[in-house]
């Protein structure tokens, strides 16, 4: 073969073959892969046990985590796996603070019906120490919707009202995003919650107004990025476990 038409057979060769080669790489199936960032393998754990990657806030064991209104020492007890409240002694709260996070929590109002309305089964599990998720027992017992269990109370009633019975274990799986403030201490974002409660969608992602109030309007008052996880002594029998949360 002459020396020019190897040339040209090369040519053509690379001109046919050219868009081959282009269109592996940019396949229009490929363009909308994203390969990362990789997530994080987490080993979800048996059914009611927490993830891998969760952090404990009771096992059932002590109450290390967690102190007193005053900062000492938690005054409830941790008894046959339970954390209870002992009503009188005050709220409780985690020694760390947190932000954005998933909360799973599991909660018992007592099986014999004592009083109503708000006195019957009240506690609250309170986000960043102020947001309260409601903890009433509401099964068959009537009060205002938007302080019912699974309220954020006094702001958002329940999409659907999901108790189980009076001294039957109840779950909440949380998913709050903390409020973000700016240097002059202004509320830009406000504070968003879902919350699942035994397994059933009951509050989708809404906007918390501020401070749960127990009296007035709810306002935003300027806090740091990671607070405590409180629990509230209403004065009732309530009882705690498996108690996990994860930052996100
Ligand atoms: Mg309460």
């Amino acid at each position: 073969m002459k020396r020019h038409s190897y040339y040209f057979f090369a040519l053509i060769f690379t001109i046919i073959l050219l868009p081959f080669g282009s269109y592996t790489q940019d396949r229009p199936d490929t363009v909308t892969e994203v390969w990362e960032p990789v997530p994080p393998v987490v080993s979800p754990g048996e059914a009611g046990a927490p993830p891998s990657d969760a952090i404990i806030l009771f096992d059932g064991s002590d109450l290390f985590g967690w102190e007193g209104r005053d900062g000492g020492d938690a005054p409830w007890e941790a008894v046959d796996g339970e954390m209870r409240v002992v009503p009188g002694t005050g709220d409780i709260r985690t020694r760390e603070g947190f932000g954005d996070v998933q909360l799973h929590i599991e909660w018992k109002t007592p099986s014999e019906i004592r009083g109503s309305g708000q006195g019957r089964g009240n506690s609250g599990v309170f986000l960043m120490d102020r947001y309260e998720i409601q903890v009433l027992d509401s099964w068959e017992n009537e009060t205002y919707p938007n302080g019912q269990a699974a309220s954020v109370y006094k702001q958002h009633i329940p999409l659907v009202n999901a108790s189980r019975r009076p001294g039957e274990w109840q779950s909440y799986d949380i998913i709050f995003m903390a409020p973000r403030f700016n240097d002059n201490g202004r509320v830009i974002k406000p504070a968003r919650v879902t919350v699942f409660h035994n397994g059933v969608l009951v509050q989708n992602n809404v906007e918390i107004w501020g401070n749960t109030e127990f009296i007035g309007l709810p306002s935003y008052r300027e806090h740091s990025m990671e607070e405590p996880v409180r629990l509230q002594d209403h004065g009732d029998l309530i009882r705690f476990r498996n108690i996990w949360i994860r930052r996100l």
